[in-house]
């Protein structure tokens, strides 16, 4: 009965009520059993991926000649909720092999490319990496260096790419090198590289991640890779189009991720708060308690009205990169707050991974980094409002 409130269901129409139930069908039974122990154990879980594909989920947007279902904006979206509300690092992985690799190879790759990699792609027998974050390229994408030199007929992959989801599993990955440094955005060029391959080196990033424990994040350095002329993605000098086409969905994703994030935080607090007793009554009898899931419960659906416009305008084609930013922005950091008050509500349950909120709590910080910075996209917003550049 409560659900009702924090669920998207009553604002959908039958048909849509039906594809979020799909989807939420299949986080329950294939991702919850296995959300907490991945964390955990910091393990990826590769069957997860072949479930998503039996289960239609990541070919979902593509076009049906691919294979796909073509899910609307606005079916992505309720997707990457109900997953993110589960489990947030397979809708990380779903962001990445869905929305930066396989649509990216839909828009961009030539008929071969496609050929070659979306079958599997969608059906979760290959895993895909986008590779253009580097150690001093990160919210400034135009100054990476990974340089692309002329050899025989093709090309030698120089550089290193860190923080890449997917990248030590990976076996095709996007990658991001410029062909001539003097040329800035305009020599970026995207590379399709299968792997592993001859002079490329992969390793588990250092260190032990805030959150996404149960993701893979590796660092590629590439000394002479050799790749053929023919593994260009959409032609030399289009990688940033490349790139910012990817970003472009995926920020939707993470965006309506966050809402997932936000709404299993609001769901855990409900039902903690109901059940634990202090002072003689239930938390939940506490107005200053009462407040806090009443704001919990107004931000969600402020947070998910804004992602669902951005999908209703793609859907009516247009795209307006502030819409974009704007739902970025104000659902992850809602999300962030709300997570944060989650944890305070459980009391010290609320600070171990026997209960859910501090995996949420951790998993969120993630979102408001990846795919542009949360700084990053206020100046988005910034310089739609201003002349600034
Ligand atoms: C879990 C995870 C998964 C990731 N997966 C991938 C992946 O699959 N592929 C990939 O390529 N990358 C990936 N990344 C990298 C991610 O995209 C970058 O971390 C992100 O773009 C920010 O870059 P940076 O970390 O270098 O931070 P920096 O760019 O160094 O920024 C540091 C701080 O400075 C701020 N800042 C930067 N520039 C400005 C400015 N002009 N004005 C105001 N503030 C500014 C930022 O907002 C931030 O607060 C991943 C990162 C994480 C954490």
């Amino acid at each position: 009965m409560t659900a009702a409130l924090w669920l998207p269901d009553s604002d959908l129409d039958p048909s849509l009520q039906a594809f979020a139930r799909r989807i939420r069908t299949f986080a329950d039974t294939h991702l919850a059993p296995h959300a907490r122990a991945i964390d955990e154990q910091r393990t990826f879980r590769r069957e997860s991926v072949r479930e998503l594909g039996k289960a239609g989920i990541l070919g979902g947007p593509l076009p049906e000649r691919f294979g796909g279902e073509e899910w609307s904006p606005l079916q992505v979206a309720l997707a990457h909720e109900e997953l993110g509300a589960v489990c947030g690092n397979t809708r990380g992985f779903c962001a990445v092999q869905t929305g930066l690799v396989a649509q990216c190879l839909a828009r961009f790759g030539s008929a071969a490319q496609q050929e070659r990699w979306l079958p599997g792609l969608i059906a979760g027998t290959a895993i895909g990496c986008f590779g253009l974050t580097e150690p001093d390229a990160g919210s400034d994408v135009t100054s990476l260096t990974t340089h692309a030199r002329a050899q025989g007929s093709g090309y030698a992959l120089h550089g290193q790419k860190v923080w890449i989801t997917n990248g030590g599993v990976a076996d095709v990955a996007i990658v991001f090198a410029t062909i001539d440094p003097q040329r800035g955005k305009d020599g970026i060029t995207a590379f399709l590289l299968p792997m592993p391959c001859a002079h490329l080196t992969r390793a588990p990033m250092p260190g032990v991640e805030l959150g996404h424990r149960g993701s893979d994040h590796a660092t590629m350095t590439f000394a002479g890779c050799e790749v053929p002329a023919d593994a260009i993605v959409g032609g030399i000098g289009q990688g940033f189009a490349v790139a910012m086409g990817g970003l472009a969905a995926g920020r939707m994703s993470v965006a309506a991720g966050a809402v997932g994030v936000h709404r299993a935080a609001l769901a855990a607090s409900v039902a903690f708060t109901a059940g634990r007793q202090q002072f003689g009554k239930p938390l939940a009898h506490f107005q200053m308690i009462q407040e806090r899931l009443a704001d919990m419960l107004t931000s969600l659906h402020a947070s998910r009205a804004v992602v669902w416009r951005l999908a209703r305008r793609r859907a009516a084609g247009i795209e307006v990169p502030a819409d974009v930013a704007m739902a970025k922005l104000l659902a992850t950091e809602a999300a962030a707050r709300a997570t944060d008050e989650a944890v305070q509500l459980h009391g010290s349950r609320g600070y171990s991974s026997a209960f859910p909120v501090e995996r949420l709590l951790r998993d969120i910080q993630a979102l408001r980094i990846y795919e542009g910075t949360s700084l990053i996209q206020k100046s988005i917003l910034a310089r739609a409002l201003t002349s600034a550049k």
